[in-house]
C-alpha cells in the first residue's frame, strides 16, 4: 500500500493510474476507521482496479464549538486497517496543504443541504461539498463510495456530481451496525459507558418508525411522536432533530405514502450521533 501525504503527489499518482488505464475507486473518510468504512472499501474494490482511501479530518466542515478537537485520530491504526482491507493508496494530507491560508473559493449546494443536519450545522455541507470536490480533483476517481449512514450527505454529493458534471459514479453502501444495533461511527469512542447504552435509542426510534409503517400507519406526525418518545426516555440524550422527509427532495412530509427518509440526530454531551432509515410505501 502506497501512502501519499501531499495533494500534488496524489494528483500525479492518480493521473499516472488513469493513463495506465486503471479504474480508480475512492473512499473518502475522516479516519479512525471501523467496519463501516471498510465495507465501503470492499464495494470500491468490486467496482475498480485500484482503491484510494483518504484520511482527512476536514476542519471546514466543523462549526465553532463542535468536536473538531476531540475527533478521534490514530494514523498507525488506520494504516494497518487500510492495508489489511486491501487499500492500494492511502491519501492522508495535512490541513495546511489542503487549504491555502487565503483560500477564497468554496462549493455550495443550496437546496438539499438546508434542512436536517444543515439546519443545526449551517456551514457543514459547504465544508463537505468543497472538500469532496477537491478530493475528486486530486484522486480522479471513476467511482466513489459513500455510506447511507450519512443519508443527507450522499444525496448532496449526488447533486454536486450531477450539477457540476464530475465524471464520477457515486455508489452507496448500507449502514454497518454494532451487534446491538448502534450505527458504527468514529465518534462512538467518545461516548461514556452510560451514554453508549443510551445511544441505542437512535436505533430504537427508527425501529418504532419501521414497525408503525409496516402496521399501516402513514401519518408522519404520529410516527415522529413515537420516535421522540423513544429518545426522550434516555436522560443523557438531547434531540437535535427527528425528521420525516421526502427521500428525494428532503422536504418534510405529512404522510409516508412515498419513499420517505426518517432521520435523526441526538447529542450526548458534546457527541452528536446520527442515524436514518428509508420507509418504503410497500413495507
Ligand atoms: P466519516 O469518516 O465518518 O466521515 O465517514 C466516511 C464515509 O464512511 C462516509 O461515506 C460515511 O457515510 C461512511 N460511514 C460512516 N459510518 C458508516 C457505517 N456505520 N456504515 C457504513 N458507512 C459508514
Amino acid at each position: 500500500m502506497k501512502i501519499i501525504s501531499t495533494p500534488l503527489e496524489m494528483q500525479h499518482a492518480a493521473l499516472a493510474m488513469k493513463r495506465g488505464g486503471r479504474r480508480i475507486g475512492f473512499v473518502p473518510t475522516m479516519g479512525f476507521l471501523h467496519e463501516g468504512h471498510l465495507s465501503l472499501v470492499k464495494i470500491a474494490r468490486h467496482h475498480a482496479d485500484v482503491v484510494v482511501l483518504s484520511l482527512f479530518v476536514n476542519p471546514t466542515q466543523f462549526g465553532p464549538g463542535e468536536d473538531l478537537g476531540r475527533y478521534p485520530r490514530d494514523f498507525e491504526r488506520d494504516r494497518k486497517l487500510s492495508e489489511a482491507a486491501g487499500v492500494d493508496v492511502l491519501f492522508a494530507p495535512e490541513t495546511a496543504a489542503m487549504y491555502a491560508k487565503d483560500a477564497s473559493v468554496a462549493v455550495v449546494e443550496e437546496n438539499l443541504s438546508r434542512g436536517l443536519c444543515g439546519a443545526s450545522r449551517p456551514t457543514h455541507f459547504r465544508g463537505v461539498v468543497t472538500v469532496v470536490s477537491k478530493l475528486f480533483n486530486l484522486c480522479l476517481p471513476d467511482v466513489a463510495v459513500f455510506g447511507e449512514k450519512d443519508a443527507q450527505q450522499i444525496r448532496v454529493i449526488r447533486r454536486l456530481v450531477r450539477d457540476l458534471n464530475f465524471p464520477v459514479e457515486i455508489i452507496s453502501g448500507p449502514t454497518i451496525r454494532e451487534p446491538d444495533g448502534l450505527a458504527m461511527s468514529s465518534r462512538n469512542v467518545n461516548l461514556s459507558p452510560a451514554e453508549r447504552k443510551q445511544a441505542l435509542c437512535l436505533r430504537r426510534a427508527l425501529d418504532r418508525a419501521e414497525v408503525l409503517q409496516r402496521s399501516g400507519e402513514r401519518d408522519a406526525a404520529r410516527i415522529r411522536a413515537s420516535m421522540v418518545e423513544a429518545v426522550a426516555m434516555e436522560p443523557l440524550a438531547t434531540i437535535d432533530y427527528i425528521e420525516i422527509v421526502d427521500d428525494e427532495t428532503l422536504e418534510p412530509v405529512a404522510r409516508t405514502d412515498r419513499p420517505t427518509l426518517v432521520a435523526l440526530a441526538v447529542k450526548f454531551s458534546k457527541t452528536r450521533l446520527i442515524d436514518n432509515a428509508v420507509l418504503k410505501p410497500g413495507t
